[in-house]
């Protein structure tokens, strides 16, 4: 019998992957391509929703022609993508009426502002999980109807559809048959009650948002459709937000476990199983994948900017050639010089919340280097989690033992050390980093039989665990520094736009 593979599509906040993986969960092929970010104002970020759909089969149809394979020998197809990013587009000619507004975009500060004078919080908090704040799609949603000519009409027309990518992929993927989410996904919108697992009425009467334009909400691990691929019609049965994804590509399916992934921006999540646990230190309740209709929850710690602070060394402030020079850098200093800098470039997310904090370095002297600052940049993504972990841990009662980390800064070694210094926990890279994707690749091969859930740990490899050295004096007086530094970049702006 020909061999069967499973296609992973990872529609990542840069770059458009597409992933061929055999049978015994090895990545035999990958394609990926970057596309273009646009910033048309300060704290605004967007997507050309069309040039995704485009660059993204680009690279499906290039994984299938590098390897040669015949269309039916794909068993099934699996996405994951950046969450909560929001795209409104109109159902018969299946364009969208705007660009994408990205995850990170802060425009719509002012409705959230609007939300919390009406009392909004505790509902938001109880029904969806989450905090108010920009990042989520609900607020853009509104911003997109209330901005672009005569769409609210066509909404309430019912001529409009919203979707995070992951629905927009769906929807051209099965030209345009079938408008559907999954739970992780629409966990992420503000719009979505993950207690009752329904569209919640009050949000979407807040937002004017006609139910017309939502999708269906499925289990992670089911049927979405089926896409047409040369003579073969090959299934779409697993889907999750890129979070949710590496949460079970990392094999934490059980209560307790949790994952970091440390890519553009650094996210936390513990496995809280059929348990729906509130947090009260700034963690967000979210949905994790299943099966079936019986929802699993996750605590999530959000950070918005971390190896995109390294980006910004390289791009904006171009003190290092390549990420991977700051590895090097960092470690020939002795340590970053009491150097601190706090990467608030699109505000604070967990456990700070704040819109109008905003980035800084402090602790600048005469004789302070290149190297400082760029150690000082590393090691804000190892303070950022330890704040995230601290808030977890007081959240579920639970003390970590060890942290499953993956995302593209894991190769750094400097890095990883510092994360089991300040953490005082040991820190567990896999060999397989590229966990997102294999979450999207296991989600589907589960759903039509080719692997159990035992698997997904089965396949698991570690490259390396990084134990804590350094001396516990030492650990806590560089994070009461970091603390000091945080609260000096709280609230610096007045208002956004
Ligand atoms: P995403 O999926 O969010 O696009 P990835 O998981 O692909 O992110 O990781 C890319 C991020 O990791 C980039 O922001 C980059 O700056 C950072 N990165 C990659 N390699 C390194 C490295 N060796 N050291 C530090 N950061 C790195």
């Amino acid at each position: 019998m020909e061999e069967q593979y499973i296609l992973a599509i990872d529609q990542g906040t840069t770059s458009c992957r597409v992933l061929l993986v055999d049978q015994q969960g090895t990545i035999q092929r990958v394609a990926q391509q970057e596309f273009k970010q646009i910033f048309p104002k300060p704290g605004w970020v967007e997507h050309d929703p069309e040039e995704i759909w485009t660059t993204q089969m680009n690279m499906l149809e290039l994984v299938l022609e590098e390897s040669q394979l015949e269309p039916r020998q794909i068993a099934a197809i699996g996405i994951t993508n950046q969450r909560e990013t929001t795209v409104v587009w109109d159902k018969h000619t299946g364009k969208p009426i705007y660009n994408a507004i990205v995850w990170q975009d802060i425009r719509t500060a002012d409705i959230c502002e609007d939300m919390k004078a009406n009392n909004l919080d505790d509902h938001v908090r109880s029904e969806t999980g989450l905090v108010i704040d920009a990042y989520f799609s609900g607020t853009k949603i509104k911003w997109i109807l209330d901005h672009v000519e005569g769409a609210r009409e066509k909404a309430e027309r019912g001529e409009l559809l919203f979707g995070t990518i992951d629905s927009w992929l769906i929807w051209n993927m099965t030209a345009g048959k079938n408008h559907l989410t999954d739970h992780t996904n629409a966990s992420r919108t503000m719009l979505y009650n993950i207690r009752k697992m329904v569209w919640d009425d009050t949000l979407l009467e807040y937002f004017g948002i006609p139910s017309s334009m939502l999708p269906a909400v499925q289990p992670s691990s089911s049927l979405f459709g089926e896409m047409q691929i040369g003579d073969s019609r090959i299934s779409i049965c697993g889907v999750a937000g890129d979070q949710q994804a590496a949460l079970f590509g990392q094999a934490c399916l059980v209560p307790g476990m949790a994952k970091n992934t440390y890519g553009t921006g650094c996210f936390m999540l513990l496995h809280t199983g059929d348990k729906l646990s509130h947090s009260k230190n700034g963690l967000l309740t979210t949905m994790a994948c299943s099966s079936n209709e019986k929802p699993q929850y996750a605590l999530e710690g959000s950070i918005f900017i971390a190896g995109a602070a390294i980006q910004w060394l390289r791009d904006g402030l171009q003190i290092i050639k390549s990420a991977a020079d700051s590895d090097e850098m960092s470690v020939s200093v002795k340590d970053a010089h009491d150097v601190y800098m706090v990467p608030a470039f699109a505000g604070l997310g967990a456990p700070y919340w704040d819109m109008y904090a905003r980035g800084a370095i402090f602790g600048l002297t005469r004789d302070t280097s290149r190297e400082h600052i760029v150690k000082a940049t590393l090691e804000s993504l190892a303070y950022q989690t330890r704040d995230v972990l601290k808030a977890m841990e007081q959240d579920s009662g639970l003390e970590l033992k060890n942290l499953k980390v993956d995302g593209g800064a894991v190769a750094n070694n400097y890095l990883m050390q510092f994360q089991a210094d300040i953490l005082g926990v040991s820190v567990e890279r896999p060999e397989v980093i590229e966990t997102t994707a294999m979450g999207a690749a296991y989600l589907a091969g589960i759903q039509i039989g080719m692997w159990t859930p035992e698997d997904v740990s089965a396949h698991r490899r570690i490259d390396k665990v990084f134990n804590p050295k350094m001396e516990r004096s030492l650990r806590e007086s560089l994070y009461t520094g970091w603390q000091k530094a945080v609260k000096r970049s709280s609230g610096w702006i007045d208002q956004i736009n």
